[in-house]
């Protein structure tokens, strides 16, 4: 018997939590489910699991075949999927404040090195 997906009760379980690949990438839709993944976040707003965040967010919006790409390099990368400051949706300022932040503190310690 193949398992369904708890959430649409339609697609062919194939994430963890027993959901489908759209539900489980779907905002907001996986914390409905109990995790069975070390990768889970524990507690409000508090990354505490085994898997590094990725080094930069992504600019590209929740539910985007970019974001999809994305999420799949950080899981091959073994990286938490999600980043505090990923796009929550198209045109979300906050990824490109953080990376804009990060070119000044890089330029910053440029010109520190001389
Ligand atoms: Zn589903």
């Amino acid at each position: 018997m193949i398992p369904i997906c708890k959430h649409c009760q339609e697609s062919k379980v194939n994430r963890p939590r027993g959901l489908c690949w759209s539900c489980y990438y779907t905002p907001g839709v996986k914390e409905m489910y109990p995790s069975t993944s070390k990768y889970a976040r524990r507690g409000v707003g508090n990354f505490t699991g085994n898997a590094p965040v990725a080094p930069r967010p992504t600019t590209h919006a929740p539910g985007t075949p970019e974001k999809m790409a994305v999420l799949e390099e950080r899981a091959k990368n073994k990286q938490a999927l999600w980043h505090p400051f990923d796009a929550q949706y198209d045109g979300d300022p906050r990824p490109l404040r953080y990376l804009a932040r990060e070119q000044r503190v890089n330029e910053q310690e440029m010109a520190m090195a001389g």
